[in-house]
């Protein structure tokens, strides 16, 4: 049944910046298991990991990840650790305050996610500058204490090969549509973070549109820190630059995370002419950056296609930043 889910998000068209695209509704994909974090753990999902009884994850506290990989510790019946650098005392306070604002840190508590504050005072981290680091001084130990076989690491925001298997899959769902829909041209848009998604799409695309005979190329924008940042993403991933996904801007450099009040705007006037939430950390950029895109003239004798990413629990945390924001601005 969640397989089954698992594999065909629906497609919707809406009107956007005075033309009509499609949304890739992967915020559909399962109740519970949905969006990015769910293709690039599907891997996971799928094959029988026999022995194991632990994962071992690291990140922000906020992250979808955290929340994606306590919904898989839950249906695979594993103990998710997840290490954080630091839990504020705000977010800390909503595992019991009411009204609780439900986000992915909540969510992640409720499904039995150990949501560890690493101690950065303790002597044994002391050389440890990033999480990694710090997962690299525990692993010794985790593989003491428990058998070897008993635990799998996962790196942070799904950031390697294994991630491909789902990516593979949502690619093989936009070429079956193509195909359904007689689309001649198609420019797929997504917002990259790591640029893992983005980056596995187009050599898929690349591969499989020779024997396809489909035309579909991957554009994406960079929300972390700058179009030069997400190249040297794509480099760390393959070495192969004619596979490299187009990034495209709207002369704004981003930086993870911040809040941009004219993209919170555009964000609320999507949600108002298309009915759809888009998350509220990486879609505002990327909608920003497609709408500089199309109105600059470019990809009008192609279809677009933007993936819904999902996301949308995190929305409420970053709703109460922005209307805060909006509030002191006036
Ligand atoms: C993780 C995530 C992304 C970024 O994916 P990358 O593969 O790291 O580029 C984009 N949108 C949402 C909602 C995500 O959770």
């Amino acid at each position: 049944m969640v397989l089954k889910m698992l594999r065909h998000s629906p497609t919707d068209t809406i009107s956007f910046a005075g033309r009509s695209i499609f949304v890739k509704r992967d915020d559909k994909l399962h109740p519970d298991f949905s969006g990015n974090k769910a293709r690039k753990f599907y891997h996971f999902l799928i094959n029988d990991f026999t022995n194991i009884t632990r994962i071992v994850g690291s990140g922000s506290a906020q992250a979808n990840s955290l929340y994606s990989l306590s919904v898989l510790a839950k249906m695979k019946g594993w103990q998710l650790d997840y290490y954080v650098s630091h839990i504020s005392a705000h977010l800390k306070s909503q595992l019991q305050a009411t009204p609780i604002i439900v986000s992915n840190y909540t969510q992640a508590h409720q499904n039995g996610a150990n949501i560890i504050e690493v101690d950065w005072a303790s002597p044994k981290l002391s050389d440890c500058q990033h999480l990694d680091d710090v997962i690299n001084i525990f692993k010794p130990e985790y593989d003491n204490q428990y058998n070897e076989q008993e635990i799998l690491f996962i790196p942070e925001g799904g950031r390697c090969a294994y991630a491909r298997t789902g990516i593979y899959l949502l690619a093989d769902e936009i070429i079956d549509w193509v195909k359904a829909q007689r689309i001649t041209a198609l420019s797929v848009f997504l917002p990259s973070g790591t640029g893992t998604t983005a980056l596995f799409l187009q050599q898929y695309f690349i591969k499989k549109c020779q024997t396809e005979l489909v035309d579909i190329k991957v554009l994406t924008c960079s929300t972390v820190g700058g179009d030069s940042y997400l190249l040297k993403q794509f480099n760390e991933l393959s070495s192969d630059e004619t596979e490299y996904p187009s990034i495209i801007n709207d002369g704004v450099k981003y930086h993870f995370g911040k809040l941009y009040l004219p993209l919170f705007e555009l964000w609320q006037d999507v949600l108002e002419t298309s009915g759809i939430e888009f998350d509220l950390l990486y879609d505002p950029i990327g909608l920003s950056v497609l709408k500089n895109h199309i109105e600059a003239g470019y990809s009008q004798e192609r279809q677009i296609l933007y993936i819904h990413q999902g996301g949308l629990l995190g929305n409420s945390t970053m709703l109460s930043r922005y209307n805060r924001k909006a509030m002191n601005n006036k």
